[in-house]
C-alpha cells in the first residue's frame, strides 16, 4: 500500500485542521487511512489570519489547496479542550508565554462568549460555547488566505466546521445556512459552513458583456 502511495503520489480528500489534543485524531475519527487526509494540528485548532509572516498553518493551507488541489477544508474543534480552558483562565498561562500568545487568535471567540452570551453561565456551558465559537472564528480566519478566498469564489472549495464530542464519539458539523452545529447524518450531504460561492461583481460583468454585444 505504501509503495503504491509513493508511486501514485498523494491525493488526499481533505485538509483537516484539528487540535493537537492526543484524544482527537482526525484519522481515527473519520476512519481514514494513509493518503486520505492532509492534516495540520495545533493547540486549539487555530488558523492565524493571513499575513506576510511565514507560518506552518498558512503553508499547510497553501500547499493543500494549490499543490494538492483539495476541495474540502475542515476545522475541527472538540469537547474538553485544554486550549479553550486556557482562554477562560489566562492566569493559568503565566508560565506558558508561547501558548498565551498563540491563543490570541481565539480572543474573538472569547469576546463573543463573554459579551453575547448570558452572564453567569455555567463554566461547562461557557467552555462548550467557546469551543464552538472558536471553530467559526477560525473558519473566518481561513477565508483571509488568498488561496482559500479564490477557491471559494471559483466554487472549487467547501469549508466545514466540525466539533468532536470525545465522550460520545459524535461529530457535529456547522451549518452556515442554519447558523448552528448539527449532528452529521451520513445519509445526507455534509453541511457546509459558508454561503454559496459568488463573485460580487458578477451581475455588473454580465451587463458589460451584454452591452458589448
Ligand atoms: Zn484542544
Amino acid at each position: 500500500m505504501y509503495r503504491q502511495l509513493v508511486r501514485d503520489g498523494q491525493h488526499p480528500q481533505a485538509l483537516i485542521i484539528a487540535c493537537a489534543d492526543s484524544r482527537v485524531s482526525p484519522e481515527h475519527i473519520t476512519q481514514a487511512g494513509p493518503g486520505d487526509l492532509f492534516v495540520c494540528r495545533n493547540a486549539g485548532n487555530i488558523v492565524p489570519p493571513f499575513s506576510q509572516q511565514n507560518g506552518g498553518v498558512s503553508s499547510a493551507i497553501e500547499y493543500a489547496v494549490v499543490a494538492l488541489g483539495v476541495r474540502d477544508i475542515v476545522v475541527c474543534g472538540h469537547s474538553d479542550c485544554g486550549a479553550m480552558k486556557g482562554l477562560m483562565t489566562p492566569e493559568a498561562l503565566a508560565s506558558m508565554p508561547n501558548v498565551a500568545a498563540w491563543l490570541r487568535h481565539s480572543h474573538a471567540a472569547s469576546r463573543i462568549v463573554c459579551e453575547a452570551y448570558p452572564a453567569g453561565m455555567d463554566p461547562k456551558d461557557h467552555h462548550r460555547a467557546l469551543a464552538l465559537e472558536n471553530v467559526v472564528v477560525q473558519l473566518s480566519n481561513l477565508r483571509t488566505h488568498p488561496s482559500v478566498a479564490a477557491g471559494l469564489a471559483k466554487g472549487e472549495l467547501r469549508l466545514h466546521g466540525w466539533f468532536f464530542e470525545i465522550e460520545s464519539g459524535q461529530v457535529l458539523a456547522y451549518c452556515g445556512e442554519a447558523g448552528r452545529f448539527v449532528p452529521i447524518d451520513e445519509s445526507e450531504d455534509m453541511p457546509v459552513a459558508h454561503t454559496p460561492a459568488q463573485r460580487i461583481a458578477a451581475p455588473e460583468m454580465a451587463r458589460v458583456a451584454v452591452a458589448a454585444e
